[in-house]
């Protein structure tokens, strides 16, 4: 349609949006890649076999014969989705017996289930921080917790990534008698690192502030049962609000706030996320639940994920690459310049191997990097195969 002759056209900036096509041009471009196969530790990828050491599916449950059984039994008696919001018609009683089951699973009172984790985010600490009250946040915080902030009508404060004094300095710098929520992601999803949780509860503690942990990538994971970084840290009953999604350890999609009963009771009728979005489908809801169960009567799933994840640290580190902090399943190799990190990614997919390529606005320029992450069901012959072709291309590059 043509515009008024008059006015700038709102999609002239779309017209001159180029740099997707100079890097497909340039064969760098790492995204929307399709996948025609099950998310397992083999993909296909343009026809070929690849090895999958991007996936968020720690635990390997998506093709679970359980997992699978329990989404088709879903959809043969409620259908294919709620069609509707958690608040009128979109309740179903598989929904609650998801939350009575995640709130004990993660010692809360109680839980909500949104339909993503994103959303999760975004509408608990919207509704939660008011005027007036602030938001402090870890400066690599994902983008739902950012965009959760700029939603309320609070005041958003960030300290120094897993810092405990720049937080203190924040923290003083708040006017006394105010809410204050500190939020940090417990496990970070590029670096794999931790937020040191023992050091932040005790600083909550001293100014009155409240916490919530973005567990997304450590539900399953970390502690002794799965419960998360809260538990791995022995925190749990001094984190407030712990988050989880359900498209990574869960096998599904979806997200959970876990708290005291008054406070869930408050997001629940308050989250604009909760109350203007359909709920989760139910087969969706029927994967988490059987992804928990699992989780809590197979524990060798996540020693075998640790197993991996020992391998794989060791190895990289042995060849020479810079895997940063990392501690977890999450495994950064850190490049440091971005064409450098894109020709590795390329020359990886080139040889069978599929990885995240992460940079800017990501990640802080000077942190490009490939993120690799690990499942509890990639096989030993996989890893030393990927392995083998790091040192490869690693090498090749100038990288090690
Ligand atoms: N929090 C963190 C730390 C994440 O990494 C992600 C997604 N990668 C989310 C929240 C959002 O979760 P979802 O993809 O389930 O919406």
């Amino acid at each position: 349609m043509a515009s008024n002759t008059t006015s700038a056209d709102l999609f002239a900036k779309c017209a001159a949006f180029d740099q997707v096509e100079h890097a497909k041009a340039m064969g760098y471009y790492p995204y929307f890649k399709p996948v025609a196969s099950a998310e397992e530790t083999e993909v296909s990828i343009d026809g070929r076999p690849v090895l999958m050491l991007g996936s968020n599916n720690y635990l390997g449950l998506t093709t679970h014969p359980k997992v699978k059984e329990a989404a088709q039994a879903a959809i043969e008696r409620f259908g294919s989705s709620s069609c509707g919001s958690r608040f009128l018609n979109g309740t179903l009683e598989i929904h609650l017996e998801l939350e009575e089951r995640l709130a004990r699973f993660l010692n809360k009172e109680s839980a909500l289930v949104f339909s993503t984790g994103f959303q999760t985010n975004l509408g608990a600490i919207s509704s939660l921080v008011g005027k007036g009250e602030f938001i402090i946040s870890d400066k690599w915080n994902h983008a739902c917790i950012i965009d959760g902030a700029r939603l309320s009508y609070g005041t958003m404060k960030r300290f120094r990534h897993n810092d405990p004094d720049d937080l203190e300095r924040v923290l003083s710098s708040c006017p006394e008698g105010v809410g204050k929520l500190i939020v940090v992601d417990g496990l970070f999803s590029m670096e794999g690192d931790l937020a040191p949780l023992p050091e932040i509860v005790e600083l909550a503690e001293r100014y009155g502030a409240r916490t919530l942990v973005d567990d997304a990538h450590a539900v399953g994971v970390m502690g002794p049962n799965g419960r998360g970084t809260p538990e791995h840290f022995g925190v749990e009953d001094d984190i407030d609000l712990v988050m989880g999604t359900f498209s990574k350890s869960f096998a599904s999609l979806g997200g959970v706030i876990a708290g005291d009963e008054y406070v869930i009771s408050y997001i629940q009728h308050n989250a604009r996320t909760m109350i203007f979005s359909a709920s989760m489908p139910p087969a969706a809801v029927a994967s988490v639940l059987a992804s928990l169960e699992i989780m809590e009567t197979e524990p060798e799933r996540r020693e075998h994920l640790w197993a991996n994840t020992r391998k794989m640290m060791h190895g990289l580190q042995e060849l020479g690459f810079d895997t940063g902090k990392s501690e977890t399943p999450v495994i950064p190799i850190v490049v440091g310049e971005m064409f450098t990190a894109l020709g590795m990614w390329r020359s990886l997919l080139d040889h069978g191997v599929y990885v995240n390529v992460v940079i800017p606005p990501a990640v802080p320029p000077g942190r490009e990097m490939l993120r690799t992450s690990y499942m509890a069901t990639h096989t030993d012959e996989q890893l030393d195969h990927v392995l083998s072709t790091f040192e490869e291309v690693g090498e090749r590059l100038g990288i090690i």
